[in-house]
């Protein structure tokens, strides 16, 4: 689907009072006029004093952030859109103590937005399954001590990255955070996110007959200066993460390891649109049901 494109001085112009966030809001979740989420009566008074609809049936008052990613944030929508600009707008995106100083909250606040943003693009991505050849390897991220494969080595994450093969191009990109590398780990990984009729590429490691039975395996014993031609994509995206992890989340916490990964694949996956992803987030957000953060 075409977006509509946008950059920092057409976002500047678009969303620089409260007043214009809360009117694209309503037009995002009520383009066709409001429904009331009670008695899905179709007609309500607005107040901007409060910006609230009341059903003109129940008498239901309903927020324009009540049921969003926004839900009962005290945090101006003003705020929120800009960080939804700032995360989509740099391939390095945001650290949330950046953010708090460009929006004036919080690093705390910061955080949890940020948090329930990158929760939103992970549950967008999720419905995509990836399809045709897809190359699978797993990684580490983070920790500073060198670890070994197939353990949950200290300190650090183990990470499943998958990415379609289109002849010779990179696809779409899955990554998960796994407890360490083991068949039943890469059966999951290979049924939540990869179509049944796909072909996986993979290295000898034997966790990766979890694949077969959900979908066509092709395994390779690559010595180590041949794994490149083998699976080129998903080491490159591999690569990208790492520098993204390091670039703008030096020593984070692997507690949020998965999020940062949601934000990563968001990004590479619309990454020939760049220009259309602050507007298509922001979309995504206003659509998106409310998150509570664990
Ligand atoms: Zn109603």
């Amino acid at each position: 689907m075409q977006t509509e494109t946008t950059n920092l001085i057409k976002w500047q112009k678009k969303f620089n009072t409260e007043t214009s966030c809360i009117n694209h809001l309503i037009q995002l979740r009520w383009a066709d006029g409001f429904i009331c989420p009670k008695c899905n009566h179709n007609h309500g008074y607005y107040s901007s004093n409060r910006a609230h609809f009341e059903c003109a049936s129940c008498h239901k008052q309903t927020s324009v952030i009540c049921g969003t990613i926004f839900h009962l944030s005290k945090v101006p929508l003003l705020k929120w859109f800009w960080a939804i600009f700032y995360i989509s707008s740099d391939k390095g995106g945001i650290s949330a103590l950046r953010l708090s100083k460009l929006i004036s909250v919080s690093w705390k606040t910061a955080f949890h937005m940020l948090r329930k943003i990158r929760k939103a693009m992970g549950d967008r991505d999720s419905i995509y399954d990836l399809s045709g050849i897809v190359e699978l390897d797993d990684t580490y991220i983070g920790g500073k001590k060198p670890g070994k494969r197939g353990r949950g080595a200290q300190g650090k994450a183990s990470v499943l990255v998958a990415c379609e093969n289109h002849d010779g191009y990179p696809g779409y990109i899955a990554m998960k955070v796994i407890g360490s590398v083991s068949k039943k780990e890469i059966e999951l990984f290979t049924k939540q996110n990869i179509k049944p009729t796909a072909t996986v590429r993979t290295d000898g490691y034997p966790a990766n007959n979890g694949v077969q039975g959900n979908a066509t395996l092709e395994k390779k014993v690559t010595p180590p200066e041949f794994v490149d031609e083998w699976l080129p994509w998903v080491h490159v995206a591999m690569a990208n993460l790492k520098r993204f992890i390091l670039g703008t989340f030096h020593g984070t916490s692997l507690v949020y390891i998965q999020e940062y990964l949601n934000e990563f694949c968001y990004r590479f996956n619309r990454r020939f649109w760049e220009d259309q992803i602050p507007l298509r987030l922001l979309t995504l957000c206003a659509n998106h049901t409310k998150v509570s953060l664990a």
